[in-house]
């Protein structure tokens, strides 16, 4: 089983030099081999792989003195994550690799030779950086990322290899149908409501005046370049808060359920809706589920995204009787057929809670036909049973 452990680590000015010298030497591999696979692929119509990448940064080597500055197995790992960005391009999971800028982030990773000692992390060509170890190293070191961000703090993520196996997954025990929303964050078919904690409006005047003040400074200034760190501040402080809160709810309903649905969110294409992009993209719902999910993998328990084209707001739970429109602002209905009175979001998400366990239930991964349930007319099968079940 791999996990990550991050570590706030303090180099001293020595190492500092270091490191911005790796950091720079990695990027400029970066950026050179990506221009190069680009005007490759332009010229030929073929890109470069893993192997043909690592052979120019080595002739790269030979060309420029100040490239053996880094930790050579560090300049081995750009070809390795260049090579696996087309990949995730090519198999739709990322967007196309970009350029790295000195501006932004910066980041290196050491592939081997790293240990974790008493009041640090040894790093080959660099010795002990100071970190205070608050978790313990159970297993082999994998990979190293060292990391600096904008407001120029250091970070060390520890990838380690503990040997074990995943526990075997289990459906038996308590599920789970959630729904997220906007108005909050999410609500459990329990009849839960976790409160959408809108960090940005309490930040927000702070950024403001940040920005502001951003703007008004001279472009390539001393002051500008403070100013900059400070508003990269506020938006650190802010993606903090998000991932404590996130880490938070997915552990406290990892533990309390056994069985996990989501409903699967085309996040993406909600951004595109100007008048809710920017509240969907700092409720970080993709973040969320992904840690959902690794949690749900380490304990064995199960998690299932359902399709989002089955209505789950619109059918009532208990009947299945499904309404013809239902606008956002009605917060509860009543179903005409077994007069249940309804709230809109638990009913929502008891429906994927049941649609989950009838797909688990199917034994197939894939959606699940289900006469009883009506798919939604804009969805990609529209049912054939003219009434639903009442
Ligand atoms: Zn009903």
């Amino acid at each position: 089983m791999l996990r990550v452990t991050k570590f706030r680590i303090y180099p001293t000015n020595e190492q500092r030099v270091h490191l911005a010298q790796s950091f720079g030497c990695c990027r400029f591999a970066w950026n050179y081999a990506l221009n190069l696979t680009n005007e490759t692929y332009k010229a030929t119509g073929k890109g470069l792989n893993r192997f043909a990448i690592q052979k120019e940064i080595t002739k790269l080597k030979k060309e420029h003195e100040w490239m053996s500055e880094p930790y050579s197995q560090c300049l081995q790992v750009v070809a390795l994550n260049l090579s696996r960005a087309f990949i995730n391009f090519f198999e739709k999971r990322a967007s196309f690799p970009q350029f790295k800028s000195k501006h932004h982030k910066q980041s290196i990773s050491y592939p081997q030779n790293v240990s974790v000692v008493e009041d640090g992390i040894k790093f080959p060509k660099m010795g002990v950086v100071y970190a205070k170890i608050h978790r313990p190293i159970e297993g082999t070191i994998r990979t190293v990322t060292v990391s600096m961000n904008c407001k120029g703090q250091y970070f060390a993520s520890v990838l380690v290899d503990d040997g074990k196996d995943l526990p075997e997954k289990s459906g038996e025990g308590k599920a789970v149908g959630l729904d997220l929303g906007l108005t909050h964050f999410a609500i459990t078919s329990d009849g839960s409501k976790f409160d959408n904690p809108r960090w940005i409006a309490k930040h927000e005047r702070n950024l403001r005046a940040k920005q502001r003040r951003l703007s008004r400074r001279q472009k390539g200034s001393n002051n500008r370049n403070k100013t900059r760190k400070q508003v990269a501040g506020v938006h650190n402080k802010i993606s903090r808060c998000r991932e404590d809160f996130h880490h938070k709810l997915s552990r406290r309903i990892v533990d309390e359920n056994q069985v996990i649905m989501v409903e699967n969110l085309a996040v993406k294409n909600m951004v595109k809706n100007h008048c809710l992009a920017k509240a969907i993209s700092q409720v970080g719902w993709g973040q969320f589920c992904t840690m959902l999910k690794y949690k749900a993998e380490w304990y064995g328990k199960v998690y299932l995204e359902v399709d989002r084209f089955f209505p789950s707001s619109k059918t009532c739970n208990v009947c299945l009787n499904q309404v013809r429109s239902l606008p956002l602002d009605v917060r509860s209905w009543r179903c005409q057929k077994c007069n249940t009175k309804h709230d809109r979001d638990i009913n929502a998400a008891k429906n994927i809670r049941d649609e989950g366990l009838r797909i688990l239930s199917s034994g197939t991964g894939e959606f699940a036909y289900c006469p009883d349930v009506r798919r939604d007319s804009r969805g990609r099968k529209k049912s054939t049973t003219s009434q639903p079940v009442g």
